[in-house]
């Protein structure tokens, strides 16, 4: 369980989230969605305390995130986070594996146990084939299912993932965010794309200009209207396979703002 209550978060002098909060049950898929810049990173590092909140708590299973540290709170929370790491000069099994070491000492090396689940992750996220790669020479769509690999085999309860489909190709998204679903892990999860966010997510925080606009299921979220207001765009409801889905359209008036003046 993962709550957030009334967080107000920024840098150096200027605050970005204003107030903001939100509940993850147990097992719940939450969807983090707002426009670029609306603070959704910002509020996301205050839930895995990468960022301290100005005001405003946050707790893991009722316990303040502040008071877990290091290895403690890599236990309980996994994060991919939405920079990934500089390009390890690491292979790719030794990446997932390193999602181990929260779990073992200081100077103890990985038991068998430890490379059976680095190698259960891996095929979890159809990445066992590149297990020998180095981590440099990935594609951006192949470094994210590794991150996500290595995330898994840490085993802890919550998950925390900022934007994790961004780089993979439609096939791909659909694969991970139904494996997040079946995960049972309590999740908090930035997506960018709506339809993601209709399908694969028990309820929905939309964000605007780092305040919490609507919070519910994604029927109750993703209202024409308010989607207008927040976007710029037109919306209409429709539903496949049962599930609400959107179409969009930008009349062309709402278009042009920027202009194409490219010096040669
Ligand atoms: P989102 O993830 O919704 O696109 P972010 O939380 O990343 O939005 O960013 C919200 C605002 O905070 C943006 O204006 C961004 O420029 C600013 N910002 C993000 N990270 C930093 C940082 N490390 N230092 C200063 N400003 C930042
Ligand atoms: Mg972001």
């Amino acid at each position: 369980m993962i709550s957030a209550s009334d967080v107000s978060a920024g840098y150096d002098g200027q605050m970005i989230v204003h107030g903001a909060g939100l509940h993850v049950d147990s097992g719940e898929v939450l969807g983090l969605i707002g426009p670029n810049g609306s603070g959704k990173s910002t509020f996301l590092k205050t839930l895995y305390a990468a960022l301290r909140p100005r005001a405003g708590l946050v707790t893991v299973d009722g316990q303040p995130i502040g008071e877990l540290r290091g290895t403690a709170l890599a236990r309980r929370v996994a994060v991919v986070a939405q920079e990934s790491p500089g390009d390890l000069p690491v292979t790719v099994a030794e990446t997932v594996l390193l999602g181990r070491s929260p779990h073992r000492g200081a100077l103890a090396s990985f038991t068998v146990e430890d490379h059976r689940t680095a190698a259960s992750a891996l095929r979890m996220l159809e990445v066992r084939h590149l297990a020998d790669r180095s981590y440099a020479t990935l594609s951006g769509g192949e470094k994210q299912r590794v991150l996500m690999a290595r995330a898994l085999a840490q085993q802890a309860d919550h998950l925390l993932l900022d934007e994790p489909t961004n780089h993979l190709d439609i096939r791909y998204q659909h694969e991970l965010l139904d494996l997040v679903g079946r995960l049972g892990l309590t999740t908090v999860v930035v997506l960018h794309d709506l339809n993601l966010a209709a399908r694969y997510c028990t309820k929905l925080v939309l964000l605007s200009e780092g305040r919490i606009v609507a919070a519910g299921t994604p029927v109750e979220v993703l209202k024409p209207e308010l989607l207008n207001e927040v976007y710029g765009i037109t919306v209409e409801q429709v539903y496949t396979d049962g599930c609400l889905q959107l179409l969009f359209s930008m009349p062309s008036e709402q278009l042009g703002v920027g202009t194409l003046d490219l010096e040669h």
